[in-house]
């Protein structure tokens, strides 16, 4: 991997060009360049040193109003992180594989009767799951199973639970559930990244201050042989194409300097995350696309699929033995019992695990006894009136804004609701006293974005073929979270770059 400037950059005409050097662009590049390819990965951030806060690498002025309740807010949070590595470096690094319900749900689930769907299932990624679990070196609890779920062989043992971890397994099994450590992407143990993981630092939403979280630079960009070349604090402005059907060119902001330039290539890669992805098309205008690149149905930035989520907290009245407060630690525990049932409408429910808080008030409620903090999950079924779209007003490059619509499903919410009061049974069960639901604002924006470029095999229905290339671009695909058409109940990091891998391996 070679750091260049967007001037050097601009003097070649490569095989393929990424935008976006996340969870997904990276996998992306490094597998092309072990093809062969010569590849281009732009990045709007630069590199990130261990230890820095996420919240310093967001983007502080893209992002324009999200709709919630109906009211117009300033306040949305769908994030993103500006940053070589995207994601990845700041995320809590769990990473379970899908179950075939959360790619290929009920047809009720998805609404619409004419949509044929993604048609990608379980088996379809099996193979690019133990390649990216390699890479990352996983540790979760291998060959264990739930219900339906089961875990695969993993390559580093589970790390130990936390005494918050261990409080909340207690409380599960005395409920006859079957609680089990998270898989992380995180190291445990010395490797030739680290020392391992020391419980000490705070992880989620922090790059690793001993590199034992693996973002992906580090395991499988850096490391990739062949031609990538990497411009960062460039921003891509817009795709231009010549000819219908044909991008052979992005326009771009050098960050460092303001300047415009144009870089070239024979292939384009979106992965910029879901909503950046789709923001990026529907600036792409030309004359044949008034409404932006890969847009003829009106369907880009549709679909908008997050994750409904709320925390239950409580408090233990007494120090566990081993307990420091420390927030933003990593989840040791998860109870995946609720995925399915008859409790939840449709039939399907959602994941809990072990989330511990991030802010200080939360670190002084624990002075003198343990907090117990979960995360209950629920994917976000796909509904057309949730999307992303461009604002009138710009943001500090002179680009459009990008606004949110987004409203909850109600029958998503009622499933959130099944779900917590599970997690309360949880936290009343593992001694917790003041047991109640902390707001996580995901209807302001999430962290899990998807379905804005939704793939299926009618272009009517669909923005993507199931590989994520562009029904009307044959040298445009989608390789971030953006064709998946229903959220799904995991964390869905690990699936998007086994889905990464999957479709760079059958460009053409
Ligand atoms: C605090 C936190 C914790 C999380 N924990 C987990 C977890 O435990 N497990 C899990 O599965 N997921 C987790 N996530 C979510 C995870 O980070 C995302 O799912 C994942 O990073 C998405 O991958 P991506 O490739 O789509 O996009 P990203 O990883 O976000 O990468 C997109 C990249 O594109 C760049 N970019 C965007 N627009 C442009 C442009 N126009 N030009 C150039 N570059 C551009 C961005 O700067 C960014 O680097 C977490 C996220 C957060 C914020």
């Amino acid at each position: 991997m070679l750091l260049i400037s967007p001037d050097e950059a601009a003097r070649r005409t490569y095989d393929a060009c990424v935008i976006g050097s996340g969870a997904s662009g990276s996998v992306a590049a490094a597998v092309l360049a072990e093809r062969g390819l010569s590849v281009l990965v732009v990045e709007q951030g630069g590199p990130i040193p261990p230890g820095a806060d996420g919240e310093d690498h967001e983007d502080p002025d893209g992002w324009a109003f999200a709709r919630r309740d109906g009211r117009w807010t300033r306040d949305g949070y769908p994030w993103t992180a500006m940053a070589l590595g995207g994601g990845t470096l700041f995320y809590a690094g769990m990473s379970y594989r899908y179950q075939q319900t959360d790619l290929a749900p009920p047809s009720s689930f998805l609404g619409a009767a004419d949509y044929d769907h993604w048609q990608v299932g379980l088996a379809d990624l099996e193979p690019h799951y133990e390649w990216i679990e390699y890479q990352l070196a996983i540790a979760g609890p291998s060959r264990k199973q739930v219900g339906d779920y089961v875990f695969p062989v993993y390559h580093r043992p589970s790390l130990p639970l936390t005494p918050p971890g261990a409080a909340l397994a207690e409380g599960a099994r005395s409920l006859h559930l079957t609680p089990l450590p998270t898989p992380v992407a995180i190291s445990g143990v010395r490797d030739r990244f680290g020392p391992g993981c020391a419980q000490t630092t705070p992880c989620t939403s922090f790059s690793c201050p001993t590199k034992a979280k693996a973002d992906v630079v580090s395991r499988v960009l850096a490391p990739a042989e062949g031609d990538v070349s990497v411009v960062v604090h460039t921003r891509v402005v817009r795709l231009v194409a010549s000819s219908p059907h044909r991008v052979d060119a992005v326009e771009v902001l050098d960050r460092e300097n303001g300047t415009r330039l144009t870089l070239r290539a024979r292939r384009f890669l979106l992965a910029a995350n879901a909503i950046q992805s789709a923001a990026l098309l529907l600036r792409s205008t030309t004359r044949t696309e008034p409404d932006g690149i890969g847009n003829r149905h009106g369907l880009v930035g549709r679909h908008l699929a997050m994750k409904n989520s709320v925390y239950v907290r409580g408090t233990i009245p007494r120090r566990l033995p081993g307990y420091t407060p420390l927030r933003h630690r990593y989840s040791s525990v998860c109870v995946l019992d609720f995925l399915t049932g008859e409790a939840f409408p449709d039939g399907i429910g959602g994941l809990i695990h072990e989330a511990n808080p991030w802010e200080p008030a939360a670190e002084r409620e624990a002075a003198r006894g343990t907090l117990l903090q979960v995360e209950c999950l629920v994917g976000d079924r796909p509904q057309a009136e949730n999307r992303v779209r461009l604002s009138r007003t710009r943001d500090r490059d002179g680009l459009p804004r990008i606004v949110m619509d987004y409203r909850p499903h109600p029958a998503d919410l009622r499933r959130l609701a099944v779900l917590s009061e599970r997690a309360h049974d949880i936290l009343t069960k593992a001694g917790a006293v003041d047991v109640r639901e902390v707001d996580t604002a995901y209807e302001l924006g999430s962290a899990h974005l998807h379905g804005t470029l939704r793939a299926g095999r009618d272009p009517r229905t669909s923005v993507t073929d199931p590989f994520g290339r562009l029904h009307d671009h044959d040298n445009v695909w989608s390789v971030d979270g953006a064709t998946f058409p229903f959220a799904g109940n995991p964390n869905p990091t690990l699936t998007i770059q086994a889905n990464a891998h999957r479709i760079a391996l059958a460009i053409d």
